[in-house]
């Protein structure tokens, strides 16, 4: 049969990944490469002995440890974040952590121009774009901005060890809603296709073995490296109705972010399956499973990650809220976001509220 590429805009973005189980052992090379000898060191609180670790090893080139990035980038912790960076003379900010710590990097990037150096230790992806989000009075503002891209990234499994089996199921569902959504974007390209496709199945292969052995640093090797291309896929092409669905989720119920993302992403891709056929053949072959929506269902549901947003905090009474909301401003969508649909969109809430098969 002929295969027809169809018409594509393809572009590329500069940041440099070092992968690798030990990989951090090149960490000072990297902040040398970054034209860098003052790296401000951003963690959690939970991950403060990590960045002091990595802050030592970096010996004069680190300039301190700023172990106060939360979930969501509140603007106070960025300010904050900026005026120590300043205080400190900081020519580049290292972000070791999950998402909530990558973000907090891109912030100072996006206010003061340094560099990020990332070193993820779950599977968000957000290394890997040019997004940032910010939260003021209880709402989140997003951007693109290529300023905060990371300019390298430090892919370490060892780091992933000690992330809870319960959490790198649903950070690694987390991330295959990315390329899942990313195969039917609006602006997709082939590249991506394939990034997408093997990203979904490097991680449907390694959550078990990770649920398995948190210690496993094959599955562990495995799981971040689909993210990464997971990741990449988020930052190149545009997300549709699930992640609008989940922002809506986490920005006004304020549910957790991993946890949503897992529990409603089968839900989503069922909703626009026949809109997107193939896409959907690209996630069955992925996780070898006849049917994209129930294969991705029965992997969460099989790892022990929750299937129902009323065992994650979310009210019945919202479903209609959340539905309409999501009908307001909605991102482009293989199968039309629109008034009609706020029906079907209930429906599709309700059976992820009650933890039903998609
Ligand atoms: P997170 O960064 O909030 O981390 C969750 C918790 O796990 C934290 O307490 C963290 O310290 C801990 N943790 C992280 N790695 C660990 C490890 N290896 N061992 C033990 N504990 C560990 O969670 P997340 O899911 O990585 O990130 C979620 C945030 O990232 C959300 O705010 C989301 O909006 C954002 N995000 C942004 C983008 C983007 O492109 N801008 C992409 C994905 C996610």
């Amino acid at each position: 049969m002929t295969r027809i590429v169809r018409s594509f805009v393809y572009t590329g973005q500069a940041s440099r990944v070092v992968f690798g189980a030990g990989a951090l052992e090149h960490l000072e090379r990297e902040v040398q490469l970054l034209g860098a000898s003052r790296a401000l060191v951003l963690c959690t609180p939970e991950q403060q002995l990590l960045a002091e670790d990595i802050a030592q090893r970096l010996g004069t080139r680190a300039a301190g440890v700023f172990p106060k990035a939360v979930m969501h980038v509140p603007v106070d912790t960025a300010a904050a974040a900026v005026a120590e960076a300043l205080r400190v003379n900081a020519d580049c900010a290292l972000a070791v952590g999950g998402g909530s710590t990558t973000g907090l990097g891109k912030a100072i990037a996006l206010q003061s121009g340094l560099p990020v150096l990332a070193i993820p230790t779950t599977y968000a992806g957000s290394e890997m774009t040019p997004i940032w989000g910010m939260t003021e009075n209880g709402l989140k503002k997003t951007g693109r901005d290529a300023r905060v891209l990371p300019r390298a990234v430090i892919y370490d499994p060892e780091l992933t060890l000690s992330l809870p089996a319960g959490l790198s199921v649903t950070s690694g569902m987390n991330a295959m809603a990315h390329a899942a959504e990313g195969l039917y974007a609006q602006d997709s390209n082939p590249v991506m296709d394939l990034m997408a496709e093997e990203g979904i199945r490097a991680l449907a292969s390694a959550l078990p073995r990770v649920r398995a052995n948190p210690n496993d640093v094959a599955a562990r090797s495995d799981a971040l490296y689909g993210a990464w291309l997971c990741g990449l896929v988020l930052g190149n092409v545009g997300m549709a109705l699930h992640h609008k669905l989940c922002h809506t989720l986490g920005g006004t119920l304020n549910l957790p972010h991993a946890e949503v993302h897992t529990v409603v992403l089968p839900h989503a891709i069922a909703f626009n399956a026949q809109f997107a056929p193939e896409a959907m053949k690209r996630i069955s072959r992925a996780l070898h499973h006849h049917d994209a929506a129930l294969g991705l269902y029965e992997l969460a549901k099989d790892n022990g990650a929750p299937v129902a947003l009323r065992d994650i905090g979310m009210k019945r009474e919202d479903i209609a809220r959340v539905a309409q909301i999501a009908v307001q401003n909605p991102y482009w969508n293989p199968r039309p976001v629109n008034a009609e649909a706020e029906g079907a969109l209930r429906a599709l809430l309700q059976r992820a509220w009650s933890g039903d098969p998609p």
